[in-house]
């Protein structure tokens, strides 16, 4: 059986491999998800009949576009926007959009990929999704960035819907963006349908609570992590890479719970502040006013600034909680933080941290949660936006943050648990691949195929 089992997971990865040739990050998700569900095939045999590997990474349908628009000189710039439908057999597809350079196929495709796990492991109804494009916003007027915004969702218009599919903000898109998405999508479809987007302002259909919801969130899972081993963030020293939404909010409930964040970057470089990262200035900067971080030293002339964002893990400290970007925090980075005696990683971001840092992180007994299960209180809390639009209701901030606990302490109670029922107790990565993978593989199953 384990032999049978183990020659399907290895014989399905080739397909995907020669399916999807040269898409690195796409292939380094489907590895780590593969690796950890050997067990569950060894497990339930049936899965292999019904061709449940082969189905689940192979998205429904990837949607590629043109995005013209025109600059402030007059002339015509064209990106490419993109529209990844990965799976909806347990709720709409839902996820972010991303603005960034680095956007192309495969990214699209593992961010889908993951969210469809993460998004089964909230306990809500969404499926899995996610978009974005390769335009850059960084130095665009603010005029630039709403034609462009309005280009890109003319096209992705005739795709996406409150019962179809339900985008919101990611790397270079919030609220703004997600404004100006709305205006032009109810301009194209002549309503007000509140359910088609969320990371709205909360003055026209946002929840309140979801712009803190990520960083919240994933300090939460980390909370519960150290609780599991009689810890807390009590009195404890972290490090913050990023300094936009997930990464300011997570410092946010860091310094609530009482530790001190000694620093935070951007794709420049990073602040160390002795006395603590003071996060009123970095909203102020980044949130607020378009700033580098750099400019934090201007007020607490006590900071340093270095240049070099990935030297941020130079820093010691006993919690790291990476919430920029993918593959930000390398083996090297991981060997650094043990030496230094890191006893907790926490990803805010997706997939920060690359397959060989996370194995050297797991076997140093460094507690480790992941993405999936880590940063999933972003997009629960815009699940509960859904809700609160269908009702056409809005819940307080209390009320969402209470919310949002729950959630945060079911997810690590299933990964607990499953990675324990299959043999890897401690294993958050196997437990978050795993109960997320049996929720929406058993809806697969019961809708045929
Ligand atoms: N982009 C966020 C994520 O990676 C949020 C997605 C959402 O709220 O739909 O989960």
């Amino acid at each position: 059986q384990k032999s049978r089992a183990n020659d399907y997971v290895h014989e399905v990865y080739e397909l995907v491999k020669k399916r999807n040739p040269g898409e690195k990050e796409f292939l380094q998700a489907t590895r780590e998800i593969f690796d950890s569900l050997r067990p569950v095939f060894f497990k339930h045999p049936e899965f292999m009949h019904n061709g449940i590997l082969e189905r689940i990474t192979e998205p429904d349908r990837v949607i590629s576009f043109r995005v013209a628009w025109e600059d402030d000189t007059g002339k015509v710039q064209v990106n490419r926007g993109f529209r990844v439908q990965f799976n909806n057999s347990i709720g709409p597809y839902k996820g972010g959009i991303r603005f960034h350079p680095t956007v192309n196929s495969s990214i699209m495709k593992f961010l889908a990929f993951e969210q469809t796990f993460k998004n089964a492991l909230t306990g809500m109804p969404i499926g899995g999704g996610k978009g974005g494009s390769d335009f850059d916003p960084k130095g665009k007027s603010s005029r630039e960035i709403m034609r462009f915004t309005q280009s890109f969702i003319t096209e992705l218009s005739k795709y996406i819907g409150a019962d179809m599919d339900v985008p919101a903000g990611d790397i270079g898109v919030g609220k703004r963006e997600i404004g100006y998405m709305f205006g032009q999508y109810n301009r194209i479809k002549g309503g007000f349908e509140a359910g088609v987007f969320t990371g709205k302002d909360p003055n026209h259909g946002g929840s309140l609570g979801r712009k803190e919801a990520t960083g919240y969130g994933c300090v939460y899972f980390v909370e519960e992590m150290l609780k599991g081993n009689g810890d807390s963030f009590a009195g404890k020293k972290v490090i913050v890479s990023g300094s936009g939404n997930v990464a300011t909010y997570a410092m946010e409930k860091s310094i609530e719970l009482g530790a001190t964040v000694l620093a935070c970057s951007d794709s420049s470089g990073y602040i160390y502040d002795p006395k603590g990262i003071d996060v009123e200035t970095v909203k102020k900067l980044k949130e607020f006013d378009n700033k580098r971080i750099q400019e934090y030293i201007k007020f607490h002339k006590h900071a340093v600034y270095h240049e070099g964002c990935n030297n941020i893990w130079t820093v010691a400290c006993d919690i790291a909680l990476p919430c920029a970007t993918q593959n930000e925090l390398e083996e090297t980075d991981a060997v650094l933080l043990i030496a230094n005696g890191v006893k907790a990683v926490g990803e805010g971001a997706n997939m920060p941290c690359t397959e060989e840092a996370v194995h050297a992180l797991q076997t140093s007994g460094v507690l480790f949660a992941p993405g999936k299960a880590a940063n999933a209180g972003g997009v629960a809390v815009s699940a509960m936006e859904m809700s609160q639009n269908s009702m056409r209701l809005s819940w307080t901030v209390e009320e969402v943050d209470e919310k949002l606990q729950v959630v945060m302490k079911d997810i690590y109670k299933s990964c607990y648990d499953a990675a324990a029922a299959y043999g890897a107790p401690g294993n958050f990565v196997v437990g978050a691949n795993i109960a997320g993978f049996l929720k929406v593989a058993d809806a697969m199953v019961a809708h045929g195929i």
